[in-house]
């Protein structure tokens, strides 16, 4: 294929580079607070995705697309851009959610303002900056600079900004589009793929579950506690602290995750990667919160990470396997076992390297940049799972780092942005094909 239509299309994004940057400031104005997030008034947030899509759709149309606005969930518009194909060739669909968590303390942003959208040392500043307005935007203007370079494509082009990702709200987001029809022969999630470094190309991410351990104690007198742990007292006859009970747990579910970190590796990932962390811990006794009765509640909330390529159904049996044996090395526990909950799984997407997406995108990240991009794991989930459980072979690739999402004075690199929307236009007219 000639270079010609892509040389066309990466100068119209040089001469585009003022008013890319202004629109990521628009979005990034306009709160799009993701509504179920715990602890949140619905009421109070529900509609900035809306708002933030309809915004989306006015670039989107300038792009030259077909859109297509509509909700599962009254407020929560999803947006859906269609460049049609004038051929044969592949489909291609690029994706991100439009929704952000909750911004903190707003006094503690720069300016005392999260939705500050301004630039200052070649970074934009706000809450949904990096996560994920900046791909939003970078694969919208791409769709727009094909457009102006008079670059027809071959294959369909699909934009999509969805809601409800920061919740793991997949039916009112992502999964909506593949229901409303929306397929393609690959997708791109534009996800910050940048790990304080230029964005890699991620084939694949790990897997996601939410485990929560009940673990049962007995309530008494806090001045018994003698006699409950040192030999020659009544023991559990009396009671039990949940809380000690919850520690031998700790202990053995550290142990696993340093057998995890010695065996369970995955090339795609640092070694290490995979871990299971406790990341709330409620023990209590019953009543209100005081601590002058021993505790007969402890809960443990993990939230466990696996490779793409482990059976997610094994996995929970041998955690489950390894707990039943700590159990058993307990008089209580074995007695009173734990309640063990699968709260949540988000599933791994696992795209082969050699799918000719990934090549397809490397190349045109070569060509654009100068640089060879790195293929690696997503360090997160993101929505390229639910595409991919849509059957469409999908992958993450987009502008900024993730270590600065869901932070306070979240920014994107400038610079980023616009070498992302070159890459993903150079990536489109590959893929697509022009007719
Ligand atoms: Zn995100």
């Amino acid at each position: 294929m000639t270079n010609e239509p892509v040389a066309a299309v990466l100068a119209e994004i040089d001469a585009m580079e003022g008013e890319i940057l202004e629109a990521l400031s628009e979005l990034v104005r306009i709160p799009s607070i993701t509504p179920k997030y715990p602890g949140l008034d619905y009421d109070a947030n529900v509609g900035g995705e809306s708002r933030c899509n309809q915004a989306l759709g006015v670039h989107m149309r300038a792009a030259g697309c077909e859109i297509d606005l509509w909700n599962k969930e009254p407020g929560r518009d999803n947006l859906v851009g269609v460049v049609r194909g004038a051929g044969e060739g592949r489909s291609l669909i690029l994706n991100g959610h439009v929704d952000t968590v909750p911004p903190g303390d707003p006094d503690t942003w720069m300016w005392g303002d999260p939705w500050s959208g301004r630039v200052e040392d070649g970074k934009l500043y706000g809450l949904g900056s990096v996560d994920m307005k900046a791909g939003l935007v970078a694969m919208t203007k791409a769709a727009d600079a094909l457009r102006r370079a008079g670059v027809t494509l071959a294959g369909d082009l699909i934009l999509e900004s969805v809601v409800g990702e920061e919740t793991m709200d997949h039916t009112a987001g992502v999964s909506a589009t593949v229901e409303r029809g929306y397929r393609a022969d690959a997708a791109i999630v534009t996800e910050p793929s940048g790990f304080s470094s230029a964005p890699v190309v991620a084939p694949c991410s790990p897997g996601t579950f939410w485990l929560r351990i009940t673990v049962p104690g007995k309530a008494t007198h806090v001045m018994v506690r003698g006699n409950l742990i040192w030999p020659g007292g009544e023991g559990e006859r009396y009671g039990v602290n949940a809380i000690d009970k919850g520690y031998l747990i700790y202990d053995a579910l550290r142990r696993l995750e340093t057998e995890w970190g010695l065996h369970r590796n995955h090339p795609l990932f640092p070694p290490g990667h995979f871990t299971i962390g406790l990341n709330l811990l409620s023990g209590r006794p019953p009543g209100p919160p005081v601590p002058f009765i021993v505790p007969h509640e402890c809960v443990m909330d993990y939230i466990v990470i696996y490779p793409p390529d482990d059976d997610p159904e094994e996995l929970k049996a041998e955690i489950t396997a390894y707990l039943d044996r700590t159990f058993d090395q307990d008089s209580w526990l074995a007695i009173h076992r734990p309640t063990l909950e699968w709260i949540h799984h988000w599933p791994a997407y696992d795209t082969p390297v050699d799918h000719p997406i990934v090549s397809t995108l490397s190349s045109a990240h070569s060509r654009t940049l100068g640089v060879v991009p790195k293929i690696q794991g997503f360090p997160a989930v993101d929505d390229a799972t639910y595409l991919q459980l849509g059957g469409i072979p999908s992958i993450s690739y987009g502008p900024g780092d993730i270590m600065v999402a869901h932070s306070v004075d979240e920014h994107v690199s400038c610079r980023e942005v616009i070498d992302a929307c070159k890459v993903l236009a150079s990536t489109i007219v590959d893929w697509c094909g022009v007719a």
